[in-house]
């Protein structure tokens, strides 16, 4: 994918977790993370920030690895992919995670907008 999809699908990504995690981790403890962002080895000079409990930085960071080591040019729907990368329960996590959001967050073309 372009660096631009790329920033565009981290971002995505962040926001939506923390939608999530600002609704339904309420006693955690959260703390503010950053991700700079480097794709096919370049620098995008582009930071992803967030703030999200313990449980959801390390599942930002899973997918935030997914993303960089997707192999297709034109990202096709996680749900159509023919080497879903993602392992089962991570998947299932993120596909909860991405519905609730996107309703909360009315993105009527979230299929779209994340090609998740
Ligand atoms: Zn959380």
């Amino acid at each position: 994918m372009t660096n631009e999809k790329f920033i565009e699908q981290v971002s995505t990504l962040a926001k939506f977790l923390k939608t999530h995690c600002n609704d339904k981790h309420l006693d955690e403890a959260k703390k503010e993370i950053g991700i700079d962002l480097f794709y096919k080895g370049e620098n995008l000079n582009f930071m992803v920030s967030t703030t999200l409990c313990k449980e959801c930085e390390e599942l930002f960071r899973y997918t935030h690895q997914r993303l960089l080591e997707c192999s297709h040019e034109i990202k096709p729907s996680c749900r159509k992919c023919p080497h879903p990368c993602y392992e089962r329960d991570r998947w299932k996590q993120m596909a909860k995670i991405m519905r609730y959001s996107g309703i909360k967050l009315g993105l009527i073309k979230i299929k779209n907008l994340l090609k998740f």
